[in-house]
Formats: structure tokens, C-alpha cells, sequence
């Protein structure tokens, strides 16, 4: 079995069609005219632009507006004035335009892969498909087209180029595996837009493979058989048959509103570390943003991200969701997320010691950069601010006060904030949980964390596997935790969301919607699960299973008991 980055769901099985590598060569020729030889530049430009325009077309109508833009900002970057000049330049030095092209092209794509950035190194694979372009134009090569590909192709390459991809669609073409290119690749996002399994990054895929061989491509895990035998291919046509009946119920539930059985309104949104994230939360039909975990932005560097770096990512948030909620949460480091160059002390408990708005309060620098980096992307959309591990009133108080802080800093240097930013927060202690009404008096929302209340409820580390047995938001004290919590929530006339784990537990749904949860924010992977989950349940049926639940005395029972209930109507897939 060979294995690689599963970045399109699903199951493809099919016969092997291999594109070799290309390998464009040109002599370098001593030119007649130096106009001559700018003026087959700007020809093969011209012809680019117009190939491009006519692929981004195909592909939009193929897989969507948004999957075109690549291309898009291919015939921007071919008339980009630097490039241009330098290619120009190398000519008026008596270069053939081939050479020049290559030359100035790999010196792009060594810059843009030399940072450590996964959009930058994007670009220059842009570079590189733009080179190829132009370089067979300019000799006349003609491109490769999968539109002619025999029906159940699996199609094996080293990358596949826009032209490669423009020609694509799910008819005749069931699998794609390359040898290069990860999850945000060009490849990536048309496989995905057009429901084709895919697998990238597979070490030696060109040699282990040859045309005519029936091929696996278990894009939902990363795996690729070839030539299975009997039992294997007939075990993987049945899990494809599966996948796609589950796919297609699925998908009645996109661009849906979220309402139980019986009409009830819920909010859905999506848990993300990044706006790259958001993106796909996007995709999957998410109303809002309902946790951003901003310690990734924090893990991925060497160093504190600065305010316009973090600016930034939430602006691009911000922006993709527009007027619908994002909730931003606040640094929330210690416990299991460890960052090296922060050099906290090393500490006997840590999931007790000096985590999330802890820390915070104490690093003001760090904490300020943040709340202004929000506070400035607040104006693009529907932000609002979320504070993790509040376990007493006075640290929401001290929020209030650093946000004061960094407002006035913004208006001392003329930088726009939204003014009225909502402020939430996390209830993941039995302290805020017990003081739950208190709290409610302090902010505008509250977040039910389950991950965390659940391993301070049941005094359970989270991570620790000898102690697992017990880790269950099933428990009857964390189901009665959680239904105090929203019970506290609508008192004070605050909307209560829940970001934990259990939001998206088929099993917990009943529960959520009987005790009111106003809104559920869950992994991306299983939102329209979670709304087809919601949609099965009516109220009266939900609250008939709470009550019951709420005289059950132990985690098992309650299990066994929801998991009666949920097939009885539907609510798990
Ligand atoms: C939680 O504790 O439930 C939560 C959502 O936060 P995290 O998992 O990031 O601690
Ligand atoms: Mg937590």
C-alpha cells in the first residue's frame, strides 16, 4: 500500500493513466532581433492569457466561480511590470526569450519556495505552471488535456497543471494521485470541488505505477492500492458505495437553515485554528465562526506573531464570514499546548497552573498586541472576542480593562475599531460553571468548552489514556454542569453556544436542543452531519429523552439509553 495526503474524500477505483514527468528542453539560440525576440515574448503572452481565459471559464463552469481564481491570478502574475521588465532585460542582452522566461521564472519560484509560509510557497508553484505554459507556447508543444481520458481513469502524475485540471470532471476521471503538491494546491481544490478522491504527496507514484493497472484511491485516508486482490477491491466497492449514499444524504443538508424536527431555529458554526480554515468552514455551509483557536498563528512560528500579522489572519476571517458572527478566542496556551519560545516554567500541573487568560493577564505586551490585532479586523465583519479558562469575575473584569487599554492605544495612533465588541466567555471550570449566573451579568455571550469543563468536572486529564474510562461529557455531573450553564445563559438574556467536542455528539443533541442550546460550533469535517443530526430530533421528542436522562444514575446507562433513542428516529448515520 502506498500512502499520501488524503485532500479529497472518498473512494476511486479505476485503471491507471500516467502523465510523465514533462521535461521541456530548448536550445539556446544566438536571436536575429532583439525586437523580434520581445515581440514573440508578448505573442506568447497574448496566447497565454487567452488559453488561460478560455481554461478558467471551463473550470468554473465545471467546479465553481471560486475554484477559477487560481487562473485568474495566473494572467495577472504573466503581466506582472517587475517580471516582465526582467525577462525583457535579458533579452535586449541577446538572450532567446525561452531562456529568459526559464531564467527569471525559477528565480520567482526559488524566492517564493524559500519562505516559510505555505500560501508564499503556493506561488511558486503558480510560477512554475506559468513557466511551463509559456515555454510550450513558445515551441509549440501542445499541453496535455485529461477531457479525452477513457471513463474510470485514475490519473497518476508528478503534479497536475491548470491546463491538466481545466479538462478534468468527475465522469470520466474517478482518482487522482500525484507525487507532489499538499492540501491547498491547485489540484487540491478542484479534486475537492469536483467530488474526485484524491491523494497527493505520494513518494514514487510514477514508478510504482503503470498504465492499465486497476488502482484504489482512498482519499478519505491517504491510501492507494494497486492491483488489489478479489477480497480487497471487493471490500473497498462496498465502503465506496457507502461513502457515496452518506455523501449524497449530506448533501441535502448544504446551504440549509439548522432547525430541529419540529422547526425550532439553531446557529451552526464551525471550530478553526486559521482563515485558511474558515474557508473551508465556508465551503461546508458554517453560519459563523463559533471558536477560532489562535494558538496555531503562536505554534507555527519561532517568534510572538506580530499585531499585523495577526491583523491580518483575522481580517481574512473576518471578511470571508462578512456579517456573520466570528468568535475570536483569545490566546489559550499552558496545559497540553506548549510554545518553546514563550519559555513558561515548567510546571507540576500544568492543565491547574499558568494557562490561557492566566497567562495573558500577566504578559500585558502579548495580550494587548492581540486584543488590538482584533480589535483593528473587528471593522471588517462580525468579530467578537472570547476569553478561554475564566474561572472567576475579577479576570473578567481585567479583560474589560485591557480592552479599554487597547482601544485607547488604537485612537491615540488613528487606527478604526469597532466600538461595541461583543465580549464572551468560555465556561470550562466548575468555577465559572457555579458562578455561571454571576458571570452571565459580565458579558454578551457565553461558550460552553465541554473538552475542558468535562476534564475539570470529572478531575480527568484530558491527554491521559490510564484514566480515559472517565473522561465522558455523558457524565450525569456534566450533563447537569451543561444544562445549568444554558439554563444561567437565558436567564441574564445571553446567547449560550457550545464549541466542545460534544456539540457535534450525535448522542448529545437530544440534550442540547432540550435544554436550549442556542448555538453548536463543530469541526468543519462534520458540520453537515451535526445539522442533519439536529434536524432529526423535534423538541418534545428531545425533552421527553432529557428528563429520562436526568434521573439516570451512571454514564453508561445514559449511553446505552441515547443511543436507543437516536436510531429510533434517525439521528445517527
Ligand atoms: C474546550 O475546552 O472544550 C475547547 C473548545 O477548547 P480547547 O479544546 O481548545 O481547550
Ligand atoms: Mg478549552
Amino acid at each position: 500500500m502506498l500512502k499520501g495526503i488524503g485532500v479529497s474524500e472518498g473512494i476511486g477505483i479505476g485503471t491507471v493513466l500516467v502523465i510523465e514527468k514533462q521535461k521541456i528542453n530548448f536550445d539556446k539560440y544566438a536571436i536575429k532581433s532583439v525586437e523580434e525576440e520581445i515581440a514573440r515574448y508578448y505573442d506568447a503572452i497574448k496566447k497565454f492569457i487567452i488559453k488561460t481565459q478560455e481554461m478558467a471559464n471551463e473550470i468554473a463552469a465545471n467546479a465553481g466561480e471560486k475554484e477559477s481564481e487560481i487562473l485568474f491570478g495566473h494572467i495577472i502574475m504573466v503581466q506582472d511590470p517587475y517580471m516582465q521588465g526582467e525577462i525583457e532585460s535579458l533579452i535586449k542582452n541577446g538572450k532567446c526569450a525561452e531562456y529568459a522566461v526559464s531564467e527569471i521564472c525559477d528565480s520567482f519560484i526559488s524566492m517564493f519556495s524559500s519562505v516559510d509560509d505555505e500560501l508564499t510557497n503556493q506561488r511558486a508553484t503558480d510560477v512554475l505552471d506559468i513557466k511551463n505554459s509559456l515555454l510550450n507556447i513558445l515551441l509549440g508543444i501542445e499541453e496535455i488535456n485529461l477531457k479525452n481520458a477513457p471513463p474510470n481513469t485514475v490519473v497518476v502524475a508528478d503534479i497536475l497543471t491548470p491546463s491538466m485540471t481545466s479538462g478534468i470532471n468527475s465522469e470520466n476521471i474517478v482518482g487522482i494521485i500525484t507525487e507532489n503538491g499538499g492540501a491547498t494546491s491547485h489540484s487540491s481544490i478542484i479534486a475537492r470541488a469536483l467530488g474526485i478522491p484524491a491523494v497527493l504527496s505520494v513518494d514514487n507514484a510514477l514508478e510504482s505505477m503503470k498504465n492499465g493497472d486497476t488502482v484504489i484511491v482512498d482519499g478519505s485516508n491517504g491510501n492507494i492500492i494497486v492491483s488489489p486482490d478479489k477480497a480487497t477491491f471487493e471490500e473497498y466497492s462496498k465502503k465506496q458505495l457507502r461513502y457515496i449514499k452518506r455523501r449524497n444524504e449530506l448533501n441535502k443538508y448544504k446551504n440549509a437553515t439548522t432547525v430541529t424536527a419540529d422547526g425550532d431555529k439553531k446557529l451552526l458554526f464551525c471550530n478553526i485554528a486559521s482563515s485558511e480554515e474558515a474557508l473551508k468552514a465556508k465551503e461546508c455551509t458554517a453560519e459563523g465562526i463559533g471558536l477560532f483557536r489562535t494558538e496555531l498563528m503562536f505554534l507555527e512560528k519561532s517568534r510572538i506573531p506580530t499585531e499585523d500579522e495577526q491583523y491580518a489572519e483575522y481580517k481574512r476571517t473576518a471578511l470571508t464570514f462578512r456579517h456573520k458572527p466570528v468568535k475570536i478566542r483569545t490566546l489559550d496556551i499552558g496545559g497540553d499546548k506548549i510554545i518553546p519560545y514563550l519559555n513558561i516554567e515548567k510546571e507540576e500541573n500544568p492543565y491547574l497552573g499558568n494557562r490561557a487568560i492566566r497567562y495573558c493577564l500577566k504578559q500585558e505586551d502579548i495580550f494587548l498586541t492581540q486584543l488590538r490585532a482584533i480589535l483593528r479586523a473587528s471593522i471588517y465583519g462580525k468579530i467578537k472576542l472570547m476569553i478561554p479558562l475564566v474561572t472567576c469575575t475579577e479576570e473578567v473584569q481585567a479583560v474589560k480593562k485591557a480592552i479599554e487599554t487597547a482601544k485607547n492605544q488604537l485612537k491615540e495612533s488613528e487606527k478604526c475599531f469597532e466600538e461595541n465588541l461583543e465580549i464572551g466567555i468560555m465556561i470550562e471550570t466548575p468555577s465559572a460553571m457555579m458562578i455561571a449566573d454571576i458571570l452571565a451579568e459580565e458579558v454578551d455571550f457565553f461558550s460552553i468548552g465541554t473538552n475542558d469543563l468535562t476534564q475539570y468536572i470529572m478531575a480527568v486529564d484530558r491527554g491521559n489514556d490510564d484514566v480515559s474510562y472517565l473522561y465522558s461529557a455523558f457524565h450525569p455531573s456534566v450533563i447537569r454542569a451543561i444544562k445549568h450553564i444554558i439554563e444561567c445563559g437565558h436567564k441574564a438574556g445571553i446567547s449560550v453556544e457550545m464549541c466542545g467536542e460534544a456539540a457535534s455528539d450525535p448522542l448529545m443533541i437530544p440534550l442540547l436542543i432540550a435544554f436550549g442550546l442556542d448555538e453548536f460550533s463543530v469541526s468543519a469535517a462534520v458540520t453537515l452531519k451535526t445539522r442533519r443530526a439536529i434536524s432529526k430530533w423535534s423538541q418534545a421528542h428531545a425533552k421527553i429523552v432529557a428528563e429520562n436522562v436526568l434521573k439516570m444514575k451512571t454514564e453508561r446507562e445514559i449511553v446505552d439509553y441515547l443511543k436507543k433513542e437516536a436510531l429510533s428516529c434517525g439521528g445517527i448515520l
